[in-house]
């Protein structure tokens, strides 16, 4: 069923029982081409694009728990492209142009809303690396602006640039950054996948492979033993425990981010925030409330939720920002297990085993990074070799020391 505006107005005049599931509930089948472990954002993708841009079939999604229960629907939902590095900025410039397109691909309303984001810049120190920041990001084909302070305000009128602990000197706007409704990310491309003959397996949790001869043949789960001929891992917070499941240690570390969304506001953010003496940012949902967010809780966790250190270090980055946010109420805040690699920088290549992938190390930037990854994964399972955006991401460059450290922050996963 195609969803559209006429296929609205026809259900609402009959009584709305005429809607089917978004996706079939998939049983398991003894053997697949492609298993893809993980339902989150990036493996939905995944198998959204071997089949539509790859032509494979027999292909499943195994998912431990519900499809949007990982990071894809716990993240403050911020994409952008706004990296410096040549080894990142070709890869985000991609996955913007693909979230550009994608509720159309995928006929599916993910909420898409190009309203920008600024970097507040407090120092000419800061100003320098943002003009940096800026002309390579337009050098690789992405959009960027240099804000006065005039230019600031105009957008955020009630901040106070001058009188404040931080003044602000001007801003970097990428205007075709924004939001996008994060769990109907997962919904809409689970959507589309399945349309295309995917099954997606939930409460099927992974819990080891099985080899012979340094092949993977398949994978051990709570609902038995399924065989494939290639397997796609693609589970972020959880890479550390699943890859050792295959004798692997990897760069990784996992980490909890937590967010926090206020009660219902009248318009006040026309887009997104950040800090720039700091880690905060901060959107407005079409609800209204204040979602935001700033640094991991610093120390590995597997759990998902946080700890009141970090809620703390968050609300005086708010309030040092914005200290009308004082006034506002904190409605919900959660956590989730972040895959925090050494340099900051994802992963997405072969292991030493034949047959057996990985795709993680996204740390808390990987919702942007969802249509690529899924995109440059499904080429890597397909061919055998990088996709062209994604050459630089492989196992290798820990071992050569070609980190891309974008943050500059050196070999401590907990600081990028
Ligand atoms: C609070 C917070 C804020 C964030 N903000 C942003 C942001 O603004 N912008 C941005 O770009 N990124 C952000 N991120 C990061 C982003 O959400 C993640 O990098 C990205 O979602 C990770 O990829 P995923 O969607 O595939 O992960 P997930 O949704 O976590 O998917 C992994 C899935 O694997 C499943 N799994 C685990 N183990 C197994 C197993 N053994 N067998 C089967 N399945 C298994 C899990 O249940 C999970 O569903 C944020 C993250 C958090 C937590």
């Amino acid at each position: 069923m195609r969803y559209s505006g006429f296929r609205l107005i026809k259900e609402a005049l009959n009584g709305h029982r005429g809607w089917g599931p978004a996706w079939r509930d998939a049983q398991p089948k003894p053997e697949y081409d492609y298993i893809i472990v993980g339902g989150g954002g990036h493996g939905l993708a995944t198998a959204y694009y071997l089949a539509k841009q790859y032509g494979q079939s027999r292909i499943a999604v195994l998912e431990k728990g519900w499809i949007g229960g990982g990071n894809v629907g716990r993240n403050t939902t911020i994409v952008r492209s706004n990296y410096m590095l040549d080894e990142n900025e070709p890869f985000y410039e991609f996955s913007l142009k693909l979230w550009e397109g994608l509720e159309q691909d995928l006929n599916y309303n993910a909420m898409m809303s190009q309203r920008g984001i600024i970097n507040l810049m407090h120092s000419d120190a800061q100003r320098d690396a943002y003009i940096r920041r800026g002309n390579a990001m337009i050098l690789n084909g992405a959009d960027a602006q240099l804000l006065d302070q005039k230019q600031v305000l105009e957008l955020y009128p009630f901040l106070n640039v001058n009188n404040a602990r931080f003044p602000v000197m001007g801003g970097l706007l990428q205007p075709r950054a924004g939001t996008a409704r994060h769990d109907a990310v997962a919904w809409g491309y689970a959507r589309a996948a399945d349309q295309r003959g995917v099954d997606i397996i939930q409460n099927c949790e992974v819990t080891g492979f099985r080899f012979d001869n340094g092949t993977c043949l398949g994978v051990e789960t709570t609902r038995g033993y399924i065989g494939a001929k290639k397997v796609g891992v693609c589970v972020a917070g959880s890479s550390s425990k699943v890859m050792s499941y295959a004798g692997m240690r990897l760069p990784i570390e996992s980490h909890v981010l937590q967010a926090f969304v206020t009660e219902g506001l009248k318009p006040i953010l026309p887009g997104v925030i950040t800090f720039g003496e700091g880690h905060f940012y901060c959107s407005q949902s079409d609800k209204g409330g204040l979602v935001f967010g700033g640094n991991i809780d610093g120390y590995n966790s597997y759990a998902q939720r946080g700890n009141l250190p970090m809620v703390e270090e968050v609300m005086q980055e708010a309030m040092a920002m914005f200290p009308m946010l004082g006034r506002a109420r904190v409605l919900r805040m959660w956590g989730g297990i972040m895959d925090m690699s050494m340099d900051g920088s994802p992963i997405i290549d072969k292991t030493h085993i034949n047959g057996l992938y990985f795709n993680g190390g996204w740390c808390y930037g990987g919702f942007k990074a969802t249509p690529a990854s899924g995109f440059a994964y499904a080429h890597l399972l397909t061919t055998d070799t990088p996709h062209h955006t994604a050459t630089s991401f492989s196992f290798d460059r820990f071992e050569t020391g070609h980190m891309i450290d974008e943050k500059g922050m050196g070999n401590q996963p907990n600081l990028h």
